[in-house]
């Protein structure tokens, strides 16, 4: 019984971690997901699961309680409702459904204490999730452009990213018009563009970034093979 016991103990301590994506919706009904997120996860040593809309508390607790860590993936404009604002402008587009979903398992996923790497929409999102708000458009809120461009991101010293990738700026893309405005409580930003602009927060659990490793990974950029590694490692 020990020794089945022990010989089981082993097995689960070994298996690839299973990785979570969360997913838009196309307005014909369908699931979408870029293969650049779930391929970065295989690549990384992880099993990539793609996680659809769910619609209660129930589902997203289930979802989660299968996964050993979660990427919320980039997509939509968080409504503004969910930090308290109506929407600024024309620029702000939101799917009413796939906050649902993302705001339950954020919440599910954030309660069991599971790891979550959130990418763009995702990193805007877990920052709502956890009582920040946003810029809702960069250029007319701020005078500052992110879309379809890179620059350089300064990190704080002992970071995840200073870890990977020592204590130099990084250069990433940027294909974002919303960002980070008020920090949620708790959280720790350890990357701004020169402008300010938040580029990428952490917590004990959430390892948030405004930019798309996934997509730079794709393109050819094999350094950021190193982040899913360290991310799938950290759920295993
Ligand atoms: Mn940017």
């Amino acid at each position: 019984m020990l020794i089945a016991g022990a010989a089981l103990l082993a097995c689960s301590r070994n298996h690839a971690p299973v990785v979570g994506v969360s997913c838009s919706r196309s307005g014909s009904g369908s699931t979408l997901l870029p293969t650049t997120y779930t391929d970065a996860v295989s690549r990384a040593g992880g099993v990539p699961l793609v996680i659809p809309t769910v619609h209660t508390d129930e589902e997203a607790r289930a979802v989660v309680a299968a996964l050993d860590g979660i990427v919320f993936s980039g997509g939509e404009d968080v409504d503004p409702a969910w930090y308290g604002e109506t929407v600024w402008n024309e620029t702000v587009e939101v799917d009413a459904a796939r906050d649902t979903s993302d705001v339950l398992l954020a919440r599910a996923a954030l309660s069991a204490g599971k790891p979550i790497l959130a990418i763009c929409r995702g990193s805007q999102l877990l920052n709502v999730v956890l009582g920040g708000t946003l810029w809702q458009d960069l250029p007319s809120q701020k005078g500052v452009c992110h879309s379809d461009v890179v620059h350089p991101i300064g990190l704080r010293e002992g970071c995840v990213l200073a870890r990977i990738y020592g204590p130099d700026s990084l250069i990433v893309n940027s294909m974002h018009h919303q960002a980070v405005k008020d920090e949620a409580p708790g959280i720790t930003v350890t990357a701004r563009a020169a402008d300010g602009i938040v580029e990428a927060w952490e917590t004990d659990l959430v390892w948030a970034v405004q930019f798309h490793p996934e997509k730079m990974l794709r393109a050819g950029d094999s350094r950021w093979l190193e982040l899913f590694r360290a991310f799938v490692d950290r759920a295993r």
